[in-house]
């Protein structure tokens, strides 16, 4: 049965303005509306009549329950169910939902990390409504429940979620990029952060998956030995779609368009069994709540069609990781692309103006942007020669390098230049042409008319690297905008004069080889760019001073919030490094260890038996020495587990005694990875070596061609 028309069931499941418009008394949708344009508060009276409108909706639907749906700094969302259903002494069961219902919530937050926020201020967490976000009802099955997009705090008003300081952070960047505007051509418009996220993912056969403990408890494979064919042949890429995943992608993005969800392109990724999704680009708040909820569609759905999606950035080793470009560019409200080069980028100076605000804001936060994306699954990709480094650096393409190049030498576009760039252009049909033929080793890239940042992780929360990257751009503009106010009179060659020294300031940013080099690497140490490369090492920055002005300066956080996020990501590191680490433990023991000692009785065996009738024969020295040669490698490599199995644990044990978050998570990195790597090693070579109807983990062969 095919899908009917994704027009015509597009919002179906969301509150959204039309649906607003339609049901909603004029005046009510009005301050509505001004309650959502300008992020003010809606009166008591109008908050009731809007959530009343909202439950007839969503009873319309079949909705019995709503929630305030958040996300906490787990990176999930986070969802506490309250029925419409109430009991009125008078008049018996009823439906009701209020303005204060729908405005405000508190859910019992004890569970929910708070990095010590609470316990040095008080209990309670609140929701309130986030209007920039349309409300929409979840169907799963036949359970259907209303969302309320919601940020959350503490009593005293410290943001507990990921969705506060973004919509801080875009704030603050549309104040910045506004007054820019304001100055450069008078335009009085509000600007908006646009993104466009492609997601990666896995799929895997649900009866494989169910009989890897690792996967289900980790999301990824702590053992395994690489598959005879993996990706060198570079055939999934692109390649036809499986009926079986097409059909999966079809329901998945049916259920996106009724919520909302603008998902456009569908492929197959480099990886055999990965795939990819990417949404039409929306306002930065938006795509971040839509992305979630991609990512929760896409698992709910696999799951539906027999399947697992696996979300985590290194799924499988050997095999390129998942990560999620982030897709950034600055939309002003008459419509104009603040990064469309347009046919002639050099004569563009809001275009160069933005560029070069870009260019130094990743320049001077680059560590900064690393660290909003550490953790513990993304560590085994950044670096990995398949995913940008962990060190920031940023792609421009030939021709804005040049123009770039020309400001700093001459301080303006000389004439000859020009041409020279009006010739490069003029041969190609559009500049896009140039800056598609795009470097993929980049971290950071621009790509068009928009910039993309890849070194984010496939299951991670987008919140957080689009604020530091709107906080980071906020910073650059107010310098410069400092600076653009002192400009008497403002022309292309008093703009270009004022741009030269910003240019040459934040040229180490800059680069346009391949990342995954390892003369990079020095290079990038020559030019004193941080190389974060642990998650413990990452975080670390928090608590530089510097960086630490730098983050209540824009204003996203404040030294509490700061402090409180260091913490808890800190502590999901530990949790999670600890979590591997014993499921290691339990795996080597349980499935690794027992066929491999019954394969090595069976081979002693066979070895001793052959040896009584065969033993004199110096015909069989060869074979028989071949056969004591094997039942070694066995042995040897079972003695190296085993060790290393003892070693584990004796290291953990001492890891989890240590004080203090950052040193234990340090330990985690630096003492507790190492042997984890080299168990499976030796695991691997046993898989290898073992009988393959014996060994009862789904092989990689299993999970990675049979779906
Ligand atoms: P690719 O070649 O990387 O697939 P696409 O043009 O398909 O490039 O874009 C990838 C993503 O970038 C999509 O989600 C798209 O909507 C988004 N995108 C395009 N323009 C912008 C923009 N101005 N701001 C933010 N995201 C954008
Ligand atoms: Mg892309």
């Amino acid at each position: 049965m095919g899908m009917e028309s994704p027009s015509d069931i597009f919002g179906s499941n969301v509150f959204d303005l039309r649906t607003m418009k339609k049901r909603l008394p004029k005046a009510t949708f009005k301050a509505l509306n001004q309650a959502i344009e300008n992020g003010s508060k809606l009166g008591p009276s109008d908050a009731d009549i809007v959530a009343h409108l909202m439950m007839e909706w969503a009873i319309s639907k079949n909705a019995t329950h709503y929630t305030h749906w958040f996300q906490p700094m787990t990176g999930l969302t986070a969802e506490k169910h309250d029925a419409f259903f109430n009991f009125d002494p008078q008049l018996g069961a009823i439906e009701g939902f209020t303005g204060v219902d729908l405005v405000q919530g508190e859910p019992d937050a004890s569970s929910f990390p708070s990095g010590g926020m609470r316990s040095t201020f008080e209990a309670r967490g609140y929701t309130a409504w986030d209007a920039s976000s349309p409300v929409f009802v979840m169907i799963n099955g036949n359970v259907t429940f209303l969302c309320i997009p919601t940020v959350f705090f503490t009593y005293t008003g410290h943001a507990m979620d990921k969705k506060t300081p973004l919509l801080r952070s875009i704030k603050t960047l549309d104040q910045a990029a506004s007054e820019s505007l304001k100055l450069l051509d008078g335009r009085d418009v509000k600007v908006d952060a646009t993104v466009g996220c492609e997601q990666e993912y896995f799929l895997v056969d649900k009866k494989y998956y169910e009989r890897r403990p690792d996967l289900i408890m980790a999301e990824r494979t702590l053992l395994g030995c690489a598959p005879a064919k993996g990706q060198q042949m570079d055939d999934h890429y692109f390649g036809s779609i499986k009926d079986r995943v097409l059909s999966f992608m079809q329901a998945a993005e049916e259920r996106l368009y009724r919520l909302g969800v603008p998902s456009k392109t569908r492929h197959n990724e480099v990886a055999p069994h990965q795939f990819e999704t990417a949404p039409i680009f929306e306002s930065a708040n938006l795509a971040a709540d839509h992305n979630q909820l991609t990512m929760e569609v896409i698992r709910k759905v696999a799951a539906e069609h027999g399947l697992a999606a696996l979300l985590h950035e290194k799924p499988f080793a050997g095999i390129n990781g998942s990560g999620k470009h982030i897709n950034w560019s600055m939309q002003a409200s008459d419509g104009t692309n603040l990064l469309e080069p347009g046919k002639e980028p050099h004569r563009n100076m809001v275009f160069l103006f933005f560029l070069v605000a870009v260019v130094r804001a990743i320049h001077k936060r680059g560590g900064v942007l690393r660290s909003s994306i550490a953790c513990a699954g993304n560590d085994h990709r950044l670096g990995a020669n398949e995913a940008p480094p962990a060190i920031m650096s940023m792609f421009l393409g030939r021709q804005l390098t040049h123009i770039l190049d020309e400001i700093e030498a001459a301080g303006s576009l000389s004439e000859s230049v020009v041409e020279a760039i009006d010739l490069g252009l003029a041969q190609l049909q559009d500049i896009r042409v140039d800056h598609t033929d795009r470097n993929r080793t980049s971290p950071f890239a621009f790509t068009g008319n928009k910039f993309e940042f890849r070194a984010v992780g496939s299951s991670q929360s987008v919140s957080f690297p689009i604020t530091v990257l709107n906080a980071a751009v906020t910073e650059s503009l107010r310098e410069m905008n400092a600076e653009l106010s002192k400009l008497k009179d403002l022309d292309e060659k008093s703009l270009l004069k004022m741009l030269r020294p910003f240019i040459m300031e934040s040229k180490a940013i800059r680069f346009e080889g391949n990342n995954y080099s390892q003369e990079w690497a020095d290079e990038a140490k020559r030019r004193g760019l941080p190389n974060l490369k642990t998650t413990p090492e990452a975080l670390m920055l928090w608590q530089d001073p510097e960086v630490r002005a730098f983050v209540t300066g824009v204003g996203f956080l404040n030294e509490e919030e700061m402090d409180a996020r260091f913490s808890v990501r800190l502590e999901q590191y530990c949790h999670n490094m600890g979590i591997e680490a014993s499921l290691l433990l339990r795996l080597v023991s349980g499935y690794v260890l027992p066929p491999s000692l019954r394969r090595q009785t069976e081979v002693a065996q066979a070895i001793a038996a052959t040896k009584t009738i065969c033993g004199d024969n110096p015909a069989m020295a060869a074979a028989i020495k071949e056969q004591e040669g094997f039942l070694e490698n066995l042995t040897t490599n079972i003695g190296n587990l085993m060790a290393a199995r003892n070693l584990l644990q004796e290291t953990m044990d001492e890891v989890e005694a240590v004080e203090g978050e950052a040193e234990q998570a340090s330990g985690y990195a630096t003492r507790v990875k190492p042997i984890m790597d080299q168990i499976r090693v030796y695991s691997d070579a046993l898989e290898m070596l073992g009988e393959a109807s014996s060994w009862e983990l789904p092989s990689y062969h299993e999970l990675l061609f049979l779906m």
